[in-house]
């Protein structure tokens, strides 16, 4: 995998920051640790949701493995 770096210094560490806005938005901003060049800013919302629909993906993953599972075991038994 290619390294970061900053466009502006070329500094290749990035801090996350959290700033709110006015109107209570959440943000978090990606900038350079060295000269604070922001590289990136992500939506706190949007972050939480692909949270969320990597959690539902999951459960539904283990759901569908438990199930299998349980196929085999009773097909061994039988
Ligand atoms: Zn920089």
């Amino acid at each position: 995998m290619a390294r970061s770096k900053c466009p502006s210094c070329e500094y290749h560490e990035f801090e996350a920051v959290h700033i709110t806005t006015k109107n209570g938005q959440k943000f978090c901003l990606i900038q350079c640790l060295a000269c604070g060049t922001v590289v990136g800013a992500l939506d706190e919302v949007k972050i939480t949701n692909v949270i969320k629909s990597a959690e539902k993906k999951l459960a539904k993953f283990l759901e569908t493995l438990n199930r299998k599972v349980i196929n085999v075991c009773t097909r061994k038994n039988s």
